[in-house]
C-alpha cells in the first residue's frame, strides 16, 4: 500500500493532491494509490497538450517518427516492470501481461513506419489539387480496463504520428501501467505531447467536455460511449468510439467438434472473457452440439483458474467487484430462466474475484446473458437446426463488434460471414487482430475504425490543398 504513482503532466512527474485505492482482483486487497486528478490538473494536462501542439511538433514528421522509434523502446525496456503491474492491477496471467506490453511496443514501432496519406487529386494546366491529412489538436484519450496498455497505445501511435498531442486517462480499475507507462515515455517524448492523468469516471467527463480537446478517443462501454457523444456534440469534437460487443460464433454441421473446441474455448475465455470481441454467444448445429459442448466444457473442466503471478495460472481473476457481481448475476438469472449450468457456476470460495468458466445451456433470446454483454467466464451455448434462423438471431442485437464462422469450407465460411452484421467477421477463429487491420463495430459496438490506414485517417482532418497554375 506505500507504492504511490503520479500523473504525467508537461514532461513533470505531478504527485496527485487526492488519491484512490487499486485493489489486486486476485487478492481483493489495495496494493498501491493511484493520484485522482484535480480539474486544475486536468487544466494544466490540457494547457500543456495544447502548448506542445503548437510546436514543431504538429509540423515535423520526422521528430514525430524518430519519437515512435524512442517510445517502442523506452517501452520494451520497461516490458517487465509495467507487465506485472498490469498482472497486479488487472488480473491476466503474468507472461499474458508481459506480452501486452511487448506487443504495445511494437504497435508503437510499426506506427513510426505508417505512410500518412496524401493524394493527388488532379494536376493539369490549370490548377494542382492535393489532399492533404492535418492533425486535429489536442486528443483525449480515455481507456477501460481489460487491455491497459495495449488500448491506450492503440490510440498514441496513430495519434503521435499525425501531429496530433495526448491527454490520457485510463480506467480508474487499471491505471497504474498507465501511469508507469507515461513515467517510461517520459524523457522519449517532448514535453506535453502525451500527459497521463489518474482519474474516476468523472475524470473522463470534464476530459470529454474541456473546450480544449478537439478529438475523443474512447474505448469502453456502450453506456459511457452514448454519453461521451453526447458531451462531444456542443463543440463538435470527433469521436471515435470503441464500443462493447456481443460477438455471435455460428458453428456449422461439417467441423470436426474435437479441432474446433480448444478454439471456441480460447475465443471466448481468453483474458477471463473480459475482451470486447470474445465469443459470448455460441450456436451450434444441432448434429454438432453435443460433442462441441462435451469437449468445451472438458476444457473448461481442465483449465487452471488463479492468480496471475502463479507460473501455471491460465486464467486470471475477473477484474472488479462489480464486474464479478454482474457475471454471477448473469449466470443466476439464467438458472432462474431454466437454463443448465453444464460446468462452473460459482465463484471460488478465495478471497480474489475467481469465477471459473461457466457454460450454459438451455437459454435463447430473452435471456440476459445471451442478450447483455457479460464481459466474464460465462458462455451461453445454444442449438440450431437452421442456419438462417441462426444468422437471424446472431444479428438480432444492437451489438456489431465481432461474429465468427466455423465450418469445414472455407470459400463457404467467408461467404457466410459476410451475413454477420459486424466490423469482424472471421472464419474458424475469433480474436485475431492485427495493428494494419482495421478494427471497430457497427451499430452500438462503436463509430470509426482504429489501426492501419484507417485508424490514421480518424486522427486526421482533410485539408484541401488548391493551386492555381498560370
Ligand atoms: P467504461 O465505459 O465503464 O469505462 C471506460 C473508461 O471511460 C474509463 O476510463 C472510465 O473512467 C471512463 N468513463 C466512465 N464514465 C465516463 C464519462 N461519463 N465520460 C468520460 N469517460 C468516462 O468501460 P469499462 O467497464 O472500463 O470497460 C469494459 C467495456 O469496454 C466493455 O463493454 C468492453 O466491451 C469495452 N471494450 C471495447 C473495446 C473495443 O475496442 N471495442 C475494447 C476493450 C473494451
Amino acid at each position: 500500500m506505500d507504492i504511490t504513482y503520479s500523473h504525467l503532466i508537461d514532461g513533470e512527474l505531478v504527485a496527485g493532491r487526492r488519491h484512490f485505492e487499486v485493489v489486486n482482483p486476485a487478492t481483493g486487497a489495495p496494493f498501491a494509490r493511484c493520484p485522482d486528478a484535480t480539474r486544475e490538473d486536468l487544466d494544466r494536462a490540457m494547457a500543456a497538450a495544447a502548448r506542445a501542439f503548437a510546436t514543431e511538433w504538429s509540423r515535423d514528421e520526422g521528430l514525430r517518427r524518430r519519437t515512435l522509434v524512442h517510445m517502442s523502446e523506452a517501452l520494451a525496456a520497461k516490458a517487465d516492470e509495467i507487465g506485472r503491474l498490469v498482472c497486479l492491477e488487472q488480473g491476466k496471467p503474468l507472461a499474458a501481461a508481459v506480452g501486452e506490453v511487448k506487443g504495445a511496443a511494437q504497435i508503437l514501432r510499426v506506427y513510426a513506419d505508417e505512410a500518412i496519406p496524401r493524394d493527388l487529386l488532379r494536376e493539369d494546366a490549370k490548377a494542382r489539387v492535393t489532399l492533404v491529412r492535418k492533425p486535429l489538436g489536442v486528443v483525449a484519450a480515455i481507456t477501460p480496463w481489460n487491455y491497459p496498455v495495449a488500448t491506450l497505445v492503440m490510440k498514441l501511435g496513430p495519434a503521435l504520428l499525425t501531429g496530433n498531442t495526448v491527454v490520457a486517462k485510463p480506467s480508474p480499475f487499471t491505471p497504474l501501467s498507465s501511469l508507469a507507462l507515461g513515467a517510461a515515455l517520459r524523457s522519449a517524448i517532448p514535453a506535453g505531447v502525451v500527459n497521463v492523468l489518474g482519474g474516476s469516471d468523472e475524470v473522463g467527463a470534464w476530459m470529454t467536455a474541456h473546450p480544449t480537446v478537439r478529438k475523443i478517443s474512447f474505448t469502453g462501454s456502450v453506456p459511457t460511449g452514448k454519453k461521451i457523444m453526447r458531451a462531444a456534440a456542443d463543440d463538435l469534437k470527433r469521436v471515435t468510439l470503441e464500443l462493447g460487443g456481443n460477438d455471435p460464433a455460428i458453428v456449422l454441421p461439417d467441423v470436426d467438434p474435437a479441432q474446433v473446441a480448444p478454439r471456441l474455448f480460447w475465443g471466448a475465455f481468453t483474458n477471463s472473457g473480459q475482451v470486447c470481441v470474445a465469443i459470448k454467444r455460441l450456436y451450434v448445429h444441432e448434429d454438432v452440439f453435443r460433442p462441441v459442448l462435451s469437449a468445451l466444457t472438458e476444457l473448461a473442466r481442465q483449465v487452471k483458474v488463479g492468480d496471475g503471478l502463479q507460473p501455471d495460472t491460465q486464467l486470471g481473476p475477473i477484474n472488479n467487484r462489480p464486474q464479478f457481481a454482474r457475471v454471477q448475476e448473469l449466470v443466476e438469472d439464467a438458472r432462474r430462466a431454466g437454463g443448465t449450468v453444464e460446468v462452473g457456476g460459482a465463484a471460488l470460495g478465495s478471497p480474489g474475484y475467481f469465477y471459473p468458466p461457466t457454460i450454459v445451456t438451455g437459454v435463447g433470446e430473452g435471456v440476459r446473458l445471451v442478450d447483455e454483454e457479460q464481459f466474464g467466464t460465462a458462455l451461453p451455448v445454444i442449438p440450431y437446426r437452421d442456419l438462417d434462423d441462426a444468422f437471424a438471431q446472431a444479428n438480432r442485437t444492437h451489438y456489431g463488434l465481432g461474429g465468427s464462422v466455423w465450418t469445414g469450407d472455407l470459400a463457404r465460411g467467408e461467404e457466410l460471414a459476410q451475413r454477420l452484421e459486424c466490423g469482424t467477421a472471421w472464419v474458424n477463429q475469433h480474436l485475431n487482430l492485427g495493428a494494419k487491420i482495421p478494427f471497430g463495430g457497427v451499430k452500438w459496438s462503436g463509430i470509426g475504425r482504429e489501426n492501419g490506414k484507417w485508424g490514421i485517417e480518424e486522427f486526421c482532418e482533410l485539408q484541401v490543398v488548391n493551386a492555381a497554375r498560370g
